[in-house]
């Protein structure tokens, strides 16, 4: 789902460009005045708040006002706003702490403003940004968190994930001004229901993510609680990845895998060994990527994974998928089986042979799955998927066929078949796949495939 830093450039470009005058839309006077209207437009709408605060402000004059104020009074001034016990609760503490730590004054940093009461980032950064100009970070509230996930800037899910990757892309200098502005066009254009694409300033750059003719959301992630983002130097992935995927790596989800895979090496054995997780990459890089073949899990045995889908090294006994493969193979072009599983040689000729996820924990088959490897795994097929030179997809079985929904078939070649395992074997001999890769391959301008090993 990465947007390239130029089209990530030109989308902040256009949408400052479009929103010069944005502020954040809420009545204030002072910046006290905003902090309790952010406190307030929490699950509400700025409408409401704006509603709300001008016979809250006139009873209330400043903060020495709110931290005196009776709390079941305020609570039924404030209700139309939601939550109204909880965010009374909030800014009569916060109200207290401003008096009592900060003269009166709301503070100027977002460490200052985090010990408030009921003040998260989304609100520090809406007191900073607007009411003192300080860049302390990017305003993420509901439209921001839904945009740049749709527009393909973050392809995470928290509001301080998507902070981070913004900050990444957006210049220091434009903080304070680009979530106001984000946030108008996400009023003005990009509605949550009905998105109006037509006519959309960034349209030629947005990936329109889980919308019609777009791309898919990227995979979900289950609970990571426990598992610590790597802090250490992470993996270079080979062949020109790393460049591709850069932005992605850095992202906390992706440390957190990492962290993840560390952990579970440190308690027991994972396959394939560290050196070779990213073994498909190293020997199709990026810029030589014609085909790619899709598989699901690592093999779990072993000695058998070594960073290829289906391959395994010479030595190690040919699995049940890969015998059927060679079988048809030789039905398909007459090519016999070899004697060993090892596709290093295909993988040279430009196919990437990539698994969904990279890692299994010994013995115990799918036991990665759902870890942040299939996020991973999309962005790999997204970036391919960008990239103008057609490249042919082989999806074997229906969960390869359900991630190959985020290809754009009138720019690549998609080919569907059964799955060879000895589970849907029947279904895939006869699909005759091999020479079905080399017609699709000739088709988009490429050499075909040398399947003997
Ligand atoms: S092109 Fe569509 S989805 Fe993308 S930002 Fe514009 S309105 Fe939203």
């Amino acid at each position: 789902m990465a947007k390239g830093a130029a089209a990530a450039g030109e989308i902040v470009q256009r949408i400052q460009g479009t929103y010069p005058k944005a502020t954040y839309a809420l009545s204030w006077k002072t910046p006290w005045e905003l902090l309790v209207g952010a406190i307030l437009a929490g699950q509400s709408t700025d409408v409401t708040v704006n509603r709300v605060t001008p016979g809250l402000f006139a009873k209330y004059r400043d903060a020495k006002a709110f931290a005196a104020a009776n709390q079941g009074e305020l609570e039924e001034i404030i209700r139309p706003c939601g939550i109204h016990q909880a965010k009374a609760k909030s800014i009569i503490g916060a109200a207290g702490m401003v008096v009592a730590k900060f003269g009166g004054q709301v503070p100027k940093t977002m460490d200052e403003m985090l010990e408030l009461p009921g003040v998260k980032r989304k609100t520090a950064n809406v007191v900073l940004n607007c009411a003192y100009g300080v860049a302390s970070g990017i305003i993420v509230d509901t439209h921001v968190d839904r945009l740049a996930q749709r527009i393909g800037l973050s392809a995470n899910n928290t509001p301080e994930a998507i902070e981070t990757d913004l900050m990444g892309i957006v210049p220091k200098g434009e903080w304070t001004t680009f979530g106001p502005a984000l946030i108008l066009h996400g009023r003005e254009v990009c509605q949550a229901k009905v998105p109006k694409c037509g006519g959309c300033v960034i349209e030629a750059n947005c990936m329109k993510v889980g919308l019609p003719g777009g791309v898919a959301k990227p995979s979900a992630i289950v609970s990571m609680d426990g598992v610590k983002p790597w802090t250490g130097a992470l993996p270079e992935i080979p062949g020109g990845w790393g460049a591709v995927l850069s932005k992605h790596l850095e992202s906390e989800w992706f440390r957190t895998l990492w962290g993840f895979v560390k952990a579970e090496a440190e308690a027991g054995q994972v396959f394939p060994p560290e050196s070779e997780i990213f073994s498909a990459f190293e020997y199709a890089p990026f810029s030589k990527v014609k085909l790619v073949i899709l598989g699901q899990d690592p093999y779990h045995d072993d000695g058998q994974a070594h960073g290829l889908c289906f391959s395994v090294k010479r030595g190690v006994a040919v699995p049940p998928s890969l015998r059927n493969m060679y079988k048809e193979l030789q039905t398909d072009l007459t090519i016999a089986a070899p004697d060993h599983g090892n596709l290093e040689a295909w993988a040279k000729q430009g196919a990437l042979l990539l698994n969904a996820v990279l890692t299994v924990k010994a013995h115990t088959p799918n036991s990665h799955k759902d870890r942040g490897w299939e996020r991973f795994t999309d962005l790999v097929i997204d970036a391919l998927n960008e990239s103008p030179k057609p490249v042919v997809f082989m999806l074997w079985g229906s969960y390869a066929q359900k991630k190959g929904k985020r290809i754009d078939e009138s720019k690549h070649v998609v080919l569907k078949a059964a799955h060879p395992s000895p589970l849907s074997a029947k279904q895939f001999f006869g699909s005759k796949p091999f020479s079905q890769i080399d017609a699709a391959l000739k088709k988009s301008g490429h050499s075909p495939m040398n399947w003997k090993l």
